[in-house]
């Protein structure tokens, strides 16, 4: 039996005269880009995510690319994050006028290791009147960026101490992590911003793309409403901005989604307990590791083997969903070469970008269907011995 990693069209399914409706009613009004359909949605999303404002865009990377600069990231600034992650988070940053600095991982949550943050701030870094410095070269620290990976937060308590000690602010990549909590709040309400994305295959996902940023802070949002219309109001503009908003019709889509968000990650996190058990007794899997204050969505369900290529073959060959989250961290990329790391910087991620590999978990999967993966998996041990 063969295995998709995701079908959106069974989410899509029983809810496709809704989404119909909302193609109708866009074709009707012809209201096209923003309108009140997206200022609803924007007033919705805060209210989900336990913010103040919610500031809609095109994608999650323009998400970053408009917190960043919202929170003061200059030209020529550092923003710290992990090199383990999808491209969009560093890629933002130099959009951003950045520098991407990177910190390594904690292995079991792939998360950012919040002592080493605090650690290089310390060894590296003085507080002056611009700002928090590098000691050696005087380049300033814009921001922190932790990346709340496969839909569990990083340690917001520990990164958020650490980072109100300096005053330096933080930007959550929230974009796999929609709705996710770390000790009840939820994603993208505790950092000054956070960033989301409404890719297809993010657990809130639009027909198409779309973005949004979170705050509390009424200034940095109604920056980011400027920013993502060329940086002016009406025809008066005192910043260059961009083209970055968010379409009616997609607005639509996303507010009859957001009413089924708890219930779709309801059956991944049950998905994701299915296979923790099972993985329990088979030694050679380790199964994710969620801290105690973390509520993961799940937006993957990512396991760590020492045998990683093998076993990607083996599932492909059987018709199972799979796929590598990521296979070369970031640091490693061609295109960050002039950023000057090279390998053994980060020996956590790229460890584990060698041995993660994720598996179907969305939640319209059948027990037949999560029994035949986890079989496969217990095959393909039961094989090599
Ligand atoms: C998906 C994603 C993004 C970018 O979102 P887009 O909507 O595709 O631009 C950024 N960061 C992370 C961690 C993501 O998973």
């Amino acid at each position: 039996m063969a295995v998709p990693l995701l079908d959106i069209k069974r989410q899509h399914q029983p809810i496709i005269e809704d989404l119909r409706s909302v193609f109708n009613r866009a074709l009707e009004t012809s209201r096209f880009i923003k309108g009140p359909e997206m200022e609803q949605l924007e007033k919705e999303f805060a209210e989900y995510c336990g913010t103040e404002r919610a500031v809609g865009c095109a994608s999650g990377t323009d998400a970053l690319i408009l917190a960043l600069m919202a929170v003061g990231v200059k030209p020529g600034d550092f923003v710290l994050t992990t090199p383990f992650t999808f491209f969009a988070s560093a890629g933002a940053i130099v959009r951003a006028s950045g520098i991407p600095l990177f910190l390594d991982i904690l292995p079991d949550t792939f998360n950012i290791d919040p002592e080493l943050l605090s650690e290089w701030l310390t060894d590296n870094c003085v507080v002056t009147n611009r700002g928090v410095v590098v000691k050696s070269n005087g380049t300033r620290i814009g921001a922190v960026m932790p990346v709340h990976l496969f839909g569990q937060l990083a340690d917001m308590d520990r990164i958020m101490s650490i980072c109100k000690d300096w005053r330096i602010p933080v930007v959550e990549d929230a974009c796999q992590a929609v709705g996710a909590k770390w000790s009840e709040k939820r994603a993208g309400s505790l950092g000054a911003a956070g960033c989301f994305s409404f890719f297809p295959s993010k657990n809130l996902g639009a027909l198409g793309d779309g973005g949004m940023v979170t705050t509390d802070r009424p200034e940095m949002a109604d920056r980011i409403v400027s920013l993502r219309e060329h940086g002016g109001r009406g025809y008066i503009h005192e910043e260059v901005g961009f083209n970055s908003r968010l379409d009616a019709i997609q607005a639509g889509f996303l507010r009859i989604k957001l009413a089924h968000l708890e219930s779709w990650h309801k059956g991944r996190r049950k998905n994701a307990r299915f296979y923790s058990k099972a993985f329990r007794k088979l030694g050679q899997v380790t199964a994710p590791v969620i801290k105690n204050e973390a509520w993961s969505i799940y937006n993957q369900y990512t396991i760590k083997v020492a045998d990683r290529d093998e076993l990607l073959n083996y599932l492909r060959e059987h018709d199972i969903g799979c796929a590598v989250y990521y296979p070369l961290p970031l640091h490693l990329q061609k295109c960050f070469e002039c950023l000057g790391y090279g390998e053994g910087d980060f020996p956590v991620s790229e460890a584990v970008s060698k041995e993660v590999i994720s598996i179907p978990v969305f939640g319209e999967l059948t027990e037949e269907e999560l029994v035949e993966v986890v079989e496969t998996i217990k095959a393909f041990y039961a094989e090599k011995v």
